[in-house]
């Protein structure tokens, strides 16, 4: 048993541990492995006022002891979750292999929040890992998830990040650390997975009454609350697919256990953004086939929900073919809801107002220049708004010209103006995003114990649709043609 603090808690903690309440099968009851040194390198303040916690009478040592895990909050009941996933399209058990949910902390405007450590040691679930987690791909989970936050897409934020003063191995030795992962839940398609195959066949059912009682309790009493949710779920993945396709975001890793049934981006492993345009970009080292390239994230996101449909079936009717075809029927819509949900983002980002039937060429038409010519991504929409970007002779290419023409033609429909283009436009494309070369310059001065970079570009990302003095200093495109890859072994 971990130690607990015992003075009264004025930070505000308060601890509603639900999901220890469910089948013991869906998780095991221990504690964060205790670290030998921890010291705080970064905390969220902004975060830790959204969830109503007041730090500022904590010193730094019992933020360290309480982020580290050495010291847990009052109330706390830490587990490690239970889960199946696919990987790479094939089916494994797994769970919290170097996680700890800390417990479901209810801040004082009654929002539910899950605290979970990760690398924080080994659990039932760590298979041959280490339970632990190096300093820089805590960082970059933190620097990523919060620009995700801060460009309006769903994703579990990050509220510390601990060094924990002990050595992990990787290819080399690295600098341990723990990160505090904040989620609306942990709850995956591969928890549903998990149910599935659990021995006791009510375990399914008592899990879908836990999730739609936490997440969606309106759907409770409707006719059929499991295709329900698999609709909800589904539009959810769909504005957020969309989301990630509108900045560039590639998620790298999208197993069926790192899709949430909340809609929250999760599990930023080899995850990156895409400078050049080029459909086929893949960032994670071991994705040889593509799986998850840039291109295929709208099909993989299907795909995933057709598992997640799968482990629904019983609940959806006793008739399983039934059931089947209830199920197939929601799954079938997802092409023409994410195609319109696509073409709708297209449209904000190029300012387009109204419904024109060349809109469709006009936008397949400057993707296909973007990646004939290698086109940087976000900084063409930049161009597009007028911002003065730094390698811009490119846009005076004659294809782009004349696209351009034709675009400016277009704009004029639809009582458009200028100034609605304009803001429309500024509303959706980023001046700034998390560009791998940047995260990894600043991660590489982190790891060697200057955080300043770090904080520089953190706090650009905290505005990412405005302009700021020190935004043009991240907006150059990566310079070499090195193919950027992010590894796995995070
Ligand atoms: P991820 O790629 O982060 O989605 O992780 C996939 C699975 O591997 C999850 O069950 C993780 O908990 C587990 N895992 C990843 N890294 C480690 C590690 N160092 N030690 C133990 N388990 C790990
Ligand atoms: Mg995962």
């Amino acid at each position: 048993m971990n130690k607990q603090h015992s003075h009264i808690d004025k930070v505000g903690w308060q601890f509603d541990n639900t999901y220890t309440k469910l089948p013991d099968s869906m998780f095991s009851k221990l504690g964060p492995t205790p670290v030998k040194a921890p010291k705080v390198v970064i905390f969220n303040h902004a975060l830790s006022k959204e969830m109503r916690l007041d730090f500022s009478n904590t010193s730094n040592e019992d933020l360290a002891l309480t982020f580290s895990g050495n010291l847990l909050p009052k109330g706390s009941n830490t587990i490690a979750q239970a889960y199946a996933g696919h990987q790479f399209g094939h089916f494994t058990m797994l769970g919290d292999g170097r996680a700890i949910v800390v417990g479901e902390h209810i801040s004082k405007n009654n929002k539910r929040f899950d605290i979970q450590f990760k690398g924080s040691g080994k659990t039932p679930y760590s298979r041959n890992g280490d339970g632990r987690a190096a300093l820089g791909p805590m960082l970059r989970e933190y620097i990523i998830s919060e620009a995700m936050h801060n460009l309006g897409i769903p994703t579990t934020r990050s509220l510390a990040v601990v060094k924990t003063g002990e050595t992990v191995m990787r290819e080399t030795p690295l600098q341990g650390a723990v990160l505090t992962r904040v989620a609306s839940s942990h709850i995956r398609v591969g928890t549903f997975q998990f149910t599935i195959i659990s021995k006791d066949k009510n375990d399914l059912k008592t899990f879908f009454d836990y999730t739609i009682e936490r997440h969606y309790p309106h759907i409770k009493n409707s006719k059929n609350p499991a295709i329900e949710l698999l609709k909800i779920v589904t539009e959810k993945q769909i504005l957020l697919i969309t989301d990630w396709m509108r900045v560039g975001f590639i998620h790298g890793v999208m197993n069926t256990d790192n899709m949430t049934i909340s809609g929250e981006t999760i599990d930023y492993g080899p995850c990156a953004f895409m400078d050049a345009y080029d459909p086929e970009t893949v960032f994670s080292s071991i994705d040889h086939h593509g799986r998850y390239a840039y291109f295929n994230q709208p099909s993989i996101a299907r795909w995933n929900l057709e598992r997640f449909a799968e482990s629904l079936i019983p609940l959806i009717d006793d008739n399983k073919d039934k059931a089947i075809e209830m199920a197939t029927e929601v799954i079938n819509t997802f092409a023409e809801k994410y195609k319109k949900s696509w073409f709708e983002m297209m449209h904000k980002k190029l300012g387009l107002l109204g419904d024109n039937s060349k809109d469709e060429y006009l936008i397949i038409d400057l993707l296909s220049w973007m990646h004939q010519n290698k086109a940087d991504y976000t900084n063409t929409f930049c161009f597009l708004m007028n911002e003065n970007i730094q390698e811009n002779k490119i846009y005076q290419n004659q294809g782009f010209v004349s696209w351009k023409q034709q675009w400016q033609e277009r704009l004029k429909l639809h009582n458009n103006s200028q100034e609605k283009s304009l803001k429309l436009m500024r509303s959706v494309n980023p001046l700034v995003i998390a560009r791998n070369h940047k995260v990894e310059e600043v991660l590489k001065e982190a790891n060697n114990g200057d955080l300043n970079p770090f904080n520089d570009f953190l706090k650009v990302l905290e505005k990412p649709y405005e302009k700021q003095t020190k935004t043009s200093n991240y907006q150059f495109p990566v310079l070499s043609e090195k193919k950027y890859q992010t590894f796995c072994g995070t």
